[in-house]
């Protein structure tokens, strides 16, 4: 079992993860999932929602709905604020990169 203060860190690195990946292209749930495992991240559908039901909710991420092979599956993208929220976070995850 992760230590709480692991998680929350860990919880952290996956939402600035997703605001960089979201900047490229739309992203989607599957595709996230998929994305974090190759980085070592083992992340339920169950965790991953509700960090893109809480970036948009914060407005750095906005949702769209597309019908794909006859489901709709919802995609997300960055907004203005979410672009400078990542600037930032992005800078301070050099920095400390840089000294660690
Ligand atoms: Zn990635």
């Amino acid at each position: 079992m992760q230590s709480p203060i692991l998680r929350k860190l860990f919880l952290g690195f996956i939402q600035i993860h997703i605001l960089h990946h979201a900047k490229k292209e739309p992203v989607f749930g599957t595709f996230m999932i998929d994305e974090l495992k190759s980085h070592g991240y083992d992340i339920s559908p169950g965790t991953l929602y509700p960090i893109f039901h809480k970036l948009e909710k914060a407005e750095l991420l906005t949702m769209e709905s597309r019908v794909v092979d006859g489901k709709i599956r919802k995609y997300y993208s960055i907004t203005q604020k979410g672009d400078e929220i990542l600037s930032q976070a992005k800078a301070k995850a050099k920095e400390l990169t840089h000294e660690l």
